[in-house]
């Protein structure tokens, strides 16, 4: 297991002097190691070697061909890495190895191959429709790009970050969750492996309102983007706001996945248990709230809940785990809490609420479901984070997208149903970035995933990545030589 630090700046190990961070496995409780909070000279060293790089064209200025050949030798190291990054992964944040390998870290070697594909298409645009002038708009590099991740995903996520601030030219400093930073931090060793120029990618770990706040301040970094909770996102939002710094906003979601009667039945019946129980429940686009139409409920809800008593929890290094425990001793009683709140709120507690798996420690939880009766109880609107299905029961269509739209996120939501009229009208009226129709959580890099309302501001992706990590520069070139008006020459 690595060692965490404070940071890598210039390529370089760094330790600093705040407070002394332990990092835990949450499958047996057992600190990891400890690392000194980078604070804010770090912060301040690492958005300087940034911009330094930036600066001096080491990595911006390179032939796109030679930014395209790293960007791949980045993804077939992360590739050649993927037992050793997975391991690390589930290690520091109780993800499932299976899981950890095949989605993670594919997704992370992924993200690079994608992006160097797409700098080698990019394009300005010309206007030529004025006589006198051709008029060009190209898009350049911001500059410096502060990245902060959280714990749930932070070799995927972070991935995609970094991959997506670098293959534009920018120089970056990403600050993974100081609960789980140690997947990010041999990416970013990865990153330097596989030839990267030093300063492009520089990591400080620590304490949100200590190293990100000083992130987000400081006076090298020129954007944000930020994935995490809803509430953390406002505070980095007003912080780059009073500077004038565009941020991304990744948040929070408590999405609805709306089983219709006309739907296979099968089909919906395991994404639906896909949905809200993998990456042991903790994912922002997690199907959280299972809206049945009511003429299915007889059927669908029982077979729900047996199959959500046969999921097979245990510990994540294990093949044969489906369900590992929860990222922390705080999830775990956030998640249980929730259990005795929907009671509290007038639901019905169907099974799970306890703490779960038939080993000694570790921070399991039994996949949980409830039954609600009143779409605006706790349950239905907060974001529990965990194995933690919320079941609501409607009557017909206009009755599952009231529901569907009556919380204050819109980050994704599912549809199941074989009625191609009932999916047109879904995908229209549903207030969520995305809508999934027949189809689990299926990221499509080339499109935008972002949140509406209190799910986020702005989107990654292909051309949504592009418009963020550039700025537009409008150059008009006269066509020939201009008559102009001769002011001051004397007539
Ligand atoms: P969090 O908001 O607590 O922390 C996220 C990151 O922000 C961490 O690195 C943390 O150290 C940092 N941070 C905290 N306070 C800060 C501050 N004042 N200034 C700068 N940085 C600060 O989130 P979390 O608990 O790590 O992650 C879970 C949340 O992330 C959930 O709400 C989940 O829905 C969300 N999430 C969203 C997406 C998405 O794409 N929409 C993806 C994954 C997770």
């Amino acid at each position: 297991m690595i060692q965490a630090v404070s940071a890598i700046i210039d390529g370089k190990p760094r330790q600093g002097s705040g407070a002394t961070i332990a990092i835990t496995d949450p499958a047996t409780e057992a600190t990891l190691c400890e690392f000194a909070d980078a604070g804010a000279a770090l912060v301040d060293e690492a958005a300087q070697a940034a911009r330094r790089a930036f600066a001096d064209g080491r990595w911006r200025s390179l032939p796109v061909e030679r930014r395209q050949d790293l960007l791949r030798r980045i993804a077939a190291r992360i590739e050649d890495a993927a037992d050793e990054l997975a391991a690390i992964e589930t290690a520091n944040t109780g993800i499932p190895l299976t899981q950890a390998k095949q989605r993670h870290v594919a997704r992370a070697g992924y993200n690079f191959r994608f992006f160097a594909d797409y700098i080698g298409q990019t394009s300005g645009t010309l206007y030529d429709q004025a006589p006198a002038h051709l008029t060009l708009v190209r898009r350049q590099p911001v500059g410096v790009a502060g990245l902060i991740a959280p714990w749930n995903a932070p070799v995927a996520l972070g991935a995609m970050k970094l991959a997506a601030a670098i293959a534009f030219g920018n120089s970056c400093v990403i600050k993974p969750s100081e609960q789980a930073p140690l997947g990010v931090q041999r990416l970013v060793e990865l990153l330097h492996e596989a030839g990267l120029p030093d300063g492009v990618v520089n990591l400080v770990n620590g304490l949100g309102h200590v190293t990100g706040d000083a992130l987000v301040r400081h006076a090298d970094v020129d954007l944000v983007s930020f994935t995490g909770g809803t509430t953390t996102g406002r505070v980095i939002q007003s912080v780059a706001g009073e500077r004038l710094k565009p941020t991304t906003m990744e948040l929070g979601g408590k999405s609805a996945n709306i089983i219709f009667d006309s739907a296979d039945f099968e089909r919906a019946l395991d994404a639906s248990l896909l949905g809200i129980f993998t990456n042991n429940g903790q994912q922002c686009l997690a199907g959280s709230r299972i809206l049945v139409q009511r003429s299915i409920a007889d059927r669908f809800v029982p077979a729900f809940l047996e199959r959500t008593r046969r999921i097979r929890i245990g510990a994540p290094t294990e093949s044969a785990t489906e369900l590992g425990p929860v990222a922390s001793a705080r999830q775990r009683d956030r998640v249980l809490d929730y259990a005795a709140i929907a009671v509290a709120d007038g639901g019905e507690l169907l099974t799970g609420g306890r703490r779960g798996a038939d080993l000694p420690r570790g921070y399991y939880v039994e996949p949980t479901v409830v039954l609600a009766h009143d779409p605006g109880m706790r349950v239905c609107q907060d974001e529990i984070f965990g194995p933690f299905a919320t079941l609501l029961l409607f009557d017909d269509p206009d009755d599952a997208f009231r529901i569907a739209n009556g919380t204050s996120f819109g980050l994704v939501s599912y549809v199941w149903t074989e009625d191609l009229h009932l999916a047109l009208r879904a995908q229209e009226l549903l207030e969520s970035g995305v809508v999934w129709i027949n189809t689990p959580m299926m990221r499509e890099l080339r499109a935008p995933f972002g949140g509406w309302k209190d799910s986020g501001v702005g989107a990654e992706g292909g051309a949504a990545c592009e418009a963020f990590y550039t700025r537009q520069k409008t150059i008009s070139i006269a066509r020939h030589p201009l008559a102009l008006a001769a002011l001051g020459r004397p007539r």
